[in-house]
């Protein structure tokens, strides 16, 4: 029995509206594909169907990899929960670290309308955990150390829903730190300011604004379908077809879109790139950075990877040091 619900476990995200890959969304997401081929594309309903269950996606070589990265992935989770415990240990220490600060009082704003603070509380909590994904994803592409690590994602040559989940390990535990302590941040920061009022509006247990990103085929980010905004909204909000070509191996496209949701982040910040109709992306890595070709590739290469730029710059330092004190 337990070795049953042990394995049950590994597909519980299926059945977790708070997970992207939910069946409800996936659902929604595949209706969202046709109606987008049928309608926007004036493809026929049978062209439609072959497009969405392209059997070159879902049987390629790539995808096949990431089926198995998700079962991996999912026993090293039960694995690393306590994460969890560090997300209380870090809302505590920022609540404790404001409480000390003399130019502001605990509890100040306790009279503002409860549903004002609500409602700002789930703009705020979706809008940090965006933008601090948005942050630690451009880390991953700018350190080297990092982008070892984040190579693991895009070496995916073909995208589907599950190619969310072809991350490293040590970027899961690095995304869940960024989320413990956006969390930290939001819920101390709301708790100090206004008093036990502090509550999130949600639908089925999820935040409104994230459960309105995954309702409107957030998993078609990770697919063939290439769906596109109008350029205006490309700006606010990052489309299907932005987040592919943030895969895409074009010299064009290095560097742009690392947004998730908010699409505000890129643009602020230079590195935005609005979708460019029916153009067909290649997805992968560079011939030079050698993608790894099996499992055991996959999950050690980063640690290989990593080590050898340590030493690089180990060597680096000493022949530095050694070159200031010869002169
Ligand atoms: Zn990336
Ligand atoms: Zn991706």
């Amino acid at each position: 029995m337990e070795f049953f619900e042990q394995i049950t476990s590994i597909f519980v995200d299926f059945t977790d509206p708070r997970k992207r890959i939910f069946v409800g969304y996936l659902a929604l997401s595949l209706l969202i594909a046709f109606l987008w081929l049928i309608l926007f594309k004036r493809t026929t309903f049978s062209t439609a169907i072959a497009k969405v269950f392209d059997r070159k996606v879902f049987f390629s070589a790539s995808s096949k990899a990431d089926y198995k990265i998700f079962v991996i992935n999912r026993l090293f989770s039960l694995f690393i929960s306590p994460l969890l415990l560090t997300q209380i240990a870090i809302a505590t220490a920022i609540y404790l670290f404001l409480h000390r600060q003399d130019f502001i009082q605990s509890g100040y704003f306790n009279d503002v309308n409860i549903g004002v603070v609500v409602a700002s509380f789930t703009l705020f909590v979706f809008v940090i955990d965006d933008f601090t994904k948005y942050l630690v994803h451009r880390w991953m592409h700018r350190f080297h150390v990092l982008w070892a690590i984040h190579k693991v994602h895009h070496s995916a040559e073909t995208l589907t829903p599950v190619t969310v989940y072809r991350v490293h390990p040590l970027e899961g535990i690095l995304y869940g730190l960024r989320s413990a302590f956006a969390q930290g941040v939001a819920i101390s920061t709301f708790l100090f300011l206004f008093g036990n009022s502090v509550d999130l509006y949600t639908i089925v247990g999820v935040n409104i604004l994230s459960f309105v990103f995954h309702v409107t085929g957030s998993n078609l980010r990770h697919s063939h379908i290439s769906i596109s905004y109008w350029p205006w909204l490309e700006y606010i909000l990052i489309s299907p077809a932005q987040h592919q070509l943030h895969h895409s191996i074009a010299e064009e496209h290095y560097d742009k879109n690392f947004g998730v949701a908010l699409a505000i982040w890129d643009w602020m910040f230079g590195s935005l790139h609005l979708s460019e109709d029916d153009k067909e992306l290649e997805f992968g890595l560079l011939p030079n950075e050698a993608s790894a070709t099996n499992m055991i590739d996959i999950y050690t290469r980063p640690f290989l990877d990593i080590s050898k730029i340590i030493s690089r710059r180990a060597r680096n330092f000493k022949q530095a040091t050694l070159r200031i004190f010869s002169n």
